[in-house]
């Protein structure tokens, strides 16, 4: 009797191990994963108020779950961060198209990154920009993402792996900045690293109380305006 209950069982068993199979091989079709992107924009970016229409294509076009790890990447297009490794995180879409919409950008800018991590804000904004300076200090992920931002055939971003506190000193001055890890304060290099009129977008403060702050320098002089409460990675120091 046993022995028959497997004789029915186990076809339907191995068709449903099939189906789901396949289930999951369509979930990470090219196909779908456009039309999670496409989902993305209009519920969680565009819906929130982002309406630059430059940041808005490339974040349609930007193949976010090619940045995360392979046991993500069916939650790529999702409402929140995801963990990249090494303790790191990729931040929310909707926090890299706000924090890309405020600085304001376009195909003459140059732009300073501190905190590659997945390379994903990066290929972001070199969409938008002329070119992009990114500074990562694990080895592992800047590696990672100067070569998978190569295969993706971006040609206008350059990686360094470093302190970014330090900024890029090579290749002063930038239009923009855009840090994405916490330091308690804003370190005066970015600062000074920052054209006339330049913006720089960064998150400030302990932990779990965090401000994003957008700076414009008018005249030498920082001008400071808070955007919203934020919970990014902190900045590592070297000492
Ligand atoms: N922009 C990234 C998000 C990265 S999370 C993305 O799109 O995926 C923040 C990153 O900042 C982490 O990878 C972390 O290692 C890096 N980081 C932390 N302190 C840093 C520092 N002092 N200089 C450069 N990168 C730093």
């Amino acid at each position: 009797m046993k022995n028959k209950r497997i004789f029915y069982f186990l076809p339907i068993m191995v068709l449903s191990l099939l189906f789901d199979f396949q289930c999951k091989a369509e979930n990470k079709s090219p196909q779908n994963f456009k039309k999670a992107r496409e989902r993305m924009v209009k519920i969680q970016i565009e819906a929130r108020g982002i309406t630059d229409k430059k940041v808005l294509s490339a974040m349609r076009k930007v193949e976010r779950h090619r940045f995360v790890p392979p046991e993500y990447q069916d939650q790529a297009y999702g409402d929140f961060p995801l963990p990249i490794g090494m303790g790191q995180t990729i931040s929310q879409p909707y926090i890299v198209a706000l924090m890309t919409e405020v600085l304001d950008l376009d195909s003459t800018k140059k732009v300073l990154e501190i905190g590659t991590g997945s390379g994903y804000q990066a290929a972001v904004l070199a969409e938008i920009c002329d070119s992009v300076y990114t500074i990562e200090i694990i080895d592992i992920l800047g590696k990672r993402a100067e070569k998978l931002l190569s295969i993706m055939g971006y040609t206008n971003i350059k990686v360094k792996i470093g302190d970014g506190y330090q900024g890029w000193k090579e290749y002063v001055p930038f239009d923009a900045i855009i840090v994405t890890c916490a330091p308690l304060q804003i370190p005066q290099p970015l600062k000074d690293q920052l054209i006339e009129g330049g913006k720089m977008v960064i998150p400030v403060g302990m932990r779990f109380a965090q401000e994003l702050v957008l700076l414009t320098k008018i005249k030498g002089k920082i001008r400071k305006t808070s955007i919203i409460p934020v919970r990014f990675v902190p900045m590592i120091r070297k000492r």
